[in-house]
């Protein structure tokens, strides 16, 4: 089949690969109808997260139909259109059952191989599934089938986000980050009851999406500090949700929350260190929230929500291209060009 596989940093290979195929009995194979390329992909394409094998597949963001299944999958059949959560989980373990699915004991990230051991990835014709029963979601037949892909990951993600911040009506919040899932965070932080964003970011094509939503664009370069400062009486934000994941905007997030207020961090980090001191948390009785999305447990919320969704996800799409130009769309999202958000790639 093809696939996008990684090559080293920066370098993104369409190429023939093996077709993948049933290797446990929970196990589906998905033919891919449309996957994406998400801000996650960048931090591997970078190199900032390593450890990746070279030929691995890349992707995790993926909507499709099942091609095959294992002999003891259950709620699934060939010919079953599906979405997918950006990652497996087994439904049995300890954590599946608390709802953190992310933290599955059994659970892949799709498109993580390393040393040999792991899940290829979406950005595929084909893609391997383990623990179906458990991951996999009937594709709705009510909603663009879009919207359905961005609930596996970048939607789930920024729901989770604003749900980390703890929006009541009134509160005064930041969004830091205006990527797809920055964006998604605005409109979940709104669907959860906010009413005050103020939106950072350096792009302007992306801070013009956010105003489009509501939120209150301000450009990274004109001092978000001091304007958040002078709206919120020199008190600070109620809560920060940070979806970039650098240093920078972790320490910006710290200059702009507020005594006894949240920090809520969907960004990946993959520095060692804080860009804050114990001291400085302490003294400002923070509260810190971070970590990866439990998609598969907030598919089951969202997707009924979508249902009757009061803001734009069309906006969040920016390209839909052949899996064969994938290469290149990493370039423009990594650069923001051509005003690149997500990407949609059709094999
Ligand atoms: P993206 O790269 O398109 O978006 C990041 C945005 O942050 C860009 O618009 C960039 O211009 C902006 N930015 C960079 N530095 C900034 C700064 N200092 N201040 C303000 N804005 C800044 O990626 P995305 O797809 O929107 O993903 C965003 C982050 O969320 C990534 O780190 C990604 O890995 C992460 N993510 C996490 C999860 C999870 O489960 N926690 C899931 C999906 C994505
Ligand atoms: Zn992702």
């Amino acid at each position: 089949m093809k696939a996008l596989t990684f090559q080293g940093i920066k370098t993104i290979r369409y190429e023939t690969v093996k077709d993948p195929g049933i290797q446990n009995p929970s196990d589906v194979i998905v033919k891919v109808s449309l996957s994406a390329i998400c801000g996650s992909d960048l931090h591997i394409y970078h190199g900032r997260e390593s450890g990746l094998d070279e030929g691995t597949v890349m992707g995790h963001e993926f909507i499709g139909e099942i091609v095959e299944t294992g002999k003891s999958v259950k709620n699934f059949r060939t010919g079953d259109k599906i979405v997918s959560p950006f990652t497996t989980n087994c439904g049995q373990c300890y954590f599946c059952d608390i709802g953190l699915t992310a933290r599955c004991t059994e659970g892949q990230l799709f498109g993580w191989v390393e040393g040999g051991l792991g899940l290829h990835g979406a950005q595929a014709e084909f893609v391997r599934v383990p623990y179906a029963d458990s991951t996999l979601v009937h594709l709705p037949e009510s909603l663009d089938p879009k919207h359905s892909l961005l609930a596996g990951d970048a939607l789930s993600t920024g729901y989770f986000c604003a749900d980390m911040a703890e929006i009541r009506p009134g509160g005064f919040y930041v969004v830091i980050g205006c990527g797809p899932v920055g964006l998604l965070t605005i409109m979940s932080a709104f669907e959860q009851g906010a009413q005050h964003i103020v939106a950072i970011d350096n792009v302007y094509d992306r801070l013009e999406l956010a105003n489009r939503l509501g939120a209150v664009a301000w450009h990274l370069n004109e001092n978000p500090i001091l304007y958040i400062l002078e709206k919120t009486h020199g008190v600070g934000a109620e809560a920060v949700m940070e979806a970039v994941g650098s240093p920078g905007a972790q320490d910006l997030a710290i200059k702009l929350v507020r005594p006894g207020g949240i920090i809520s961090t969907v960004g990946v980090h993959t520095s060692h260190d804080f860009s804050f001191s114990p001291s400085e948390a302490y003294n400002l009785n923070l509260t810190f929230k971070i970590g990866r999305c439990s998609a598969r447990y907030y598919m089951d919320i969202i997707l009924p929500k979508l249902e009757d969704w009061k803001w734009d996800l069309d906006m969040i799409f920016s390209h839909e291209l052949p899996l064969s130009e994938g290469p290149r769309a990493y370039e423009i999202f990594d650069r923001k060009e051509e005003k690149a958000l997500k990407i949609l790639l059709k094999p």
